[in-house]
């Protein structure tokens, strides 16, 4: 069979419809690449990856996967003399990699045994391993394997402008919504400064313990550490091969004095690798993905930090373009847990125009549950993420919201009540504001604190002057400011509880209990870690549930509505329109038709599904049967909620025998004496997208029907919509409503209606 060629260009005329329709679809926006070793665009298992081995004598190692000790090359030699637990690589490398790789998805192997053995491998054997879990066992192997039993999350706050205030709000408006770790980093570096000291600001103002971090050039975002303006740092790349390594002007050894820099201080502090690095900067030795970020994550180890940031940062959307990619950028985040340290677990450059894909990257993640599920959620608006988008941005937070409470899992974030995210923004832009002013960096108007309260992005702030932002961050870093000097400001302004949290931070560097492995400070202060809060998942009934406190926070979303609220929205519309006239009779006009209508219709439940009242969709009913001369009768049927008997109850009353049945919720029908109840004329279902005109329609064709023409049937409107999804609570509710009011010895009522 000759293969068709491989069709490249949207452009070709000749592809069908249903072809041209399909490359409009948003997943084609993205890249995808045949694999390729000689660019390294392979996932899991290139050719090029070593064999795993290692020989040791006389307590060094003399050959690591394949290569002799005097081959090795800096990452190598490191991972070799710091990386590896020589007192149990001989049983771990002896280990059957089916063997090892099925004690990581066995529940009643403990994470205790995996972490021991792990120790002991090399990164090409590691890499195996992780390569034969499937997605579903890397879900449990991450479940089991996460360092911290409580997940958490981390937010990038940043804005085009490095407005203060609008940076403030967005804090806290992050921290309101549950991120523990907050990153901001800064289109224009000399802002770095300002950047960090708003953040804290905002951070304070919503929550105690909330970890902040400035991203930018090296030295500078070491001078804000000492200072005390942020409280951990991730951005130390280290890279899976010695030459891009170089390009960068670093080696391992100059990358770990940095995280012993910040270690020394008591900042927080783990490396960034991941996936496509490598292959963007054309030094992936022809080696697969997972066995360079493998190489990595031994390298973390060496290195001595307490956690990677991988899973594809940068490169996730390479990795994304060749087969595997995905799974194997869930797979980097295992070996890093594996290998003892925190996850920050990806799912931070955005790797899709799609949104079924990003999904579809994310969600074992967050099902599994991570000790940071996203290691950059956008937490502000796309265009202001200086990062670039995120993977998930402001855009997705009420679907993450509303993702857990699918899944009844924690991926670290609650819904804010929406008066306190008000509340707080407000504060932490005036606090933000007093701060600059009392430290002599800059004066804010009202109008700009007004602006950054209410602004969703930077775009909404007007056009304020940058030169006041460089001004401050100048101002910051000439003076050798520091978080004391922050606290010290704070309480001078009366901002007293905001000022023992900054405090309180620059404390906890004293403690340094937050060095610990994966640790998070919770609203109480108190670090949750690998040491304090270790992951103890052994299979269900066992590890990470919810607290109920927990729980009741991720189940109360705020678009969750119950029947009182519809009840409520439903009474807002009642009034004096229909007045029952009494018992409804047999009627003998031969062009008489009878609008059923459902027991609660003017009694609870006065507004249909589309938005029509009752009485507008009777009007034009009315109004279409007029149309054809009939002559029309209202009559509640107080017997059932059941539509089809609704209309057979009133094709019976009526003297032409047909019968218009009408729902609360706006079904309505058609129905004939003669026909079995589940039969019907016409039928509209699609309650919510029924216009005025077709109920007129609907009117008048009973009105045909009743002087014995056949009609052109209505027919429902074209939607795509997730019409079902939308209305099914109001539909719950309003049956509720509906049949509350049944009552058969009430019989049927003929209705006066004052339209
Ligand atoms: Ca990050």
């Amino acid at each position: 069979m000759a293969a068709e060629p491989a069709p490249t260009d949207n452009a070709i005329p000749d592809r069908v419809g249903r072809i041209r329709f399909m490359d409009q679809q948003r997943v084609n926006l993205d890249g995808f690449a045949h694999e390729d070793v000689s660019l390294g665009l392979v996932a899991l298992h290139s050719p090029a990856d070593p064999e795993p081995s290692l020989r040791i004598e006389h307590g060094v190692v003399v050959e690591m996967d394949s290569r002799p000790a005097a081959d090795f090359d800096v990452i190598d030699a490191m991972i070799a003399r710091h990386g590896i637990d020589l007192g149990v690589a001989a049983e771990a490398m002896a280990l059957d990699d089916v063997a090892l790789a099925r004690m990581l998805v066995d529940a009643t192997v403990p994470r205790a045994e995996i972490v021991r053995l792990v120790a002991g491998t090399t990164p090409a054997k590691l890499a195996r391993v992780m390569a034969l879990l499937r997605p579903a066992e890397l879900t449990m192997a991450m479940t089991k394997m996460r360092a911290r039993r409580t997940p958490s999350n981390q937010a990038h706050v940043t804005n085009r402008l490095d407005d203060p205030l609008l940076l403030a709000a967005d804090a806290a408006t992050a921290a309101a919504y549950g991120f523990r770790e907050l990153e901001t980093t800064v289109p224009v570096l000399a802002d770095a400064p300002s950047n960090a000291v708003a953040v804290t600001v905002g951070a304070a103002v919503a929550s105690p313990g909330v970890l902040v971090q400035c991203s930018v050039e090296e030295a500078m975002e070491l001078e804000m550490g000492m200072r005390g303006l942020v409280s951990y740092a991730e951005t130390v790349s280290i890279y899976g091969t010695e030459a891009v390594f170089v390009d960068g002007d670093d080696t391992p050894y100059s990358k770990a004095i940095l995280a012993a820099a910040y270690a020394s201080r008591g900042v927080k502090m783990r490396v960034s690798s991941g996936a496509g690095s490598e292959v963007l900067m054309g030094g992936a030795e022809r080696c697969s993905m997972l066995y360079l970020e493998s190489r990595c994550v031994s390298l973390a180890r060496a290195m001595g930090v307490q956690g990677v940031q991988n899973g594809g940062i940068d490169g996730a959307s390479v990795a994304g373009s060749v087969p595997c990619g995905v799974r194997e950028l869930m797979a980097e985040n295992v070996m890093v847990m594996a290998r003892n340290l925190e996850s920050c677990s990806g799912n931070d450059a955005l790797m899709s125009e799609s949104d079924v894909r990003r999904t579809s990257r994310t969600l074992p993640i967050l099902l599994a549950g991570s000790d940071y599920v996203c290691s950059g959620f956008g937490s502000i608006q796309r265009y202001d993420n200086m990062f670039g988008p995120s993977q998930w941005n402001a855009e997705d937070i009420d679907d993450w919201l509303v993702m857990q409470r699918d899944w009844g899992v924690d991926g670290g974030l609650r819904t804010a009540d929406v008066y306190e995210v008000g509340r707080l923004r407000r504060r932490a832009a005036e606090a933000t504001r007093d701060v600059y002013r009392w430290l002599g960096l800059a004066d804010f108007t009202d109008d700009h604190v007004e602006r950054a309260v209410d602004a969703v992005g930077s775009k909404d702030l007007g056009d304020p002057d940058p030169m006041v932002v460089l001004g401050a961050a100048q101002a910051i870093r000439s003076s050798g400011l520091g978080s004391l000097q922050v606290a010290r400001a704070l309480q001078e302004c009366g901002y007293d509880e905001e000022a023992s949290r900054v405090l309180d931070m620059l404390a906890a560097r004293v403690h340094g209990d937050h060095l610990q492995t994966a640790a998070i400070f919770n609203e109480s202060m108190q670090v949750l870690s690998l040491v304090t809060d270790p992951n103890d998942y052994a299979g269900p009934g066992t590890g990470y549930d919810p607290a109920p406190r927990r729980q009741a926070e991720i189940d109360a979303i705020r678009q969750a509505r119950g029947v009182e609220d519809l009840r409520a929205d439903q009474a807002q519309w009642a009034n004096e329109s229909l007045r029952v006239v009494g018992p409804a009779a047999q009627g003998g006009h031969p062009q008489e038709v009878v609008i059923g209508l459902s027991p609660a219709v003017g009694r609870t439940v006065w507004q249909t599904l589309s938005g029509l009242s009752v009485l507008d969709v009777l009007r034009e009913l009315l109004a279409g049967l007029e149309e054809e001369s009939c002559q029309a009768r209202v009559v509640r049927v107080n017997s059932t909620l059941d539509l089809g008997m609704i209309g057979l109850t009133a094709a019976r009353l009526a003297g032409s025998g047909i019968g218009i049945g009408l729902q609360g919720k706006g079904t309505a029908l058609i129905h004939r004496r003669d026909l079995p109840p589940l039969a019907n004329l016409e039928l509209y279902s699609m309650a919510p997208v029924i216009t005025p005109a077709l109920y007129r329609l609907l009117g008048s064709n009973a009105g045909r029907h009743a002087k014995g023409a056949t009609p052109v049937p209505a027919r429902n409107p074209y939607t795509d919509e997730a019409i079902e999804a939308r209305y099914h609570t109001s539909v719950v509710a309003l049956v509720a409503l509906e049949r509350a009011c049944v009552d058969r010895r009430l019989g049927n009522e003929d209705l006066e209606v004052r339209l």
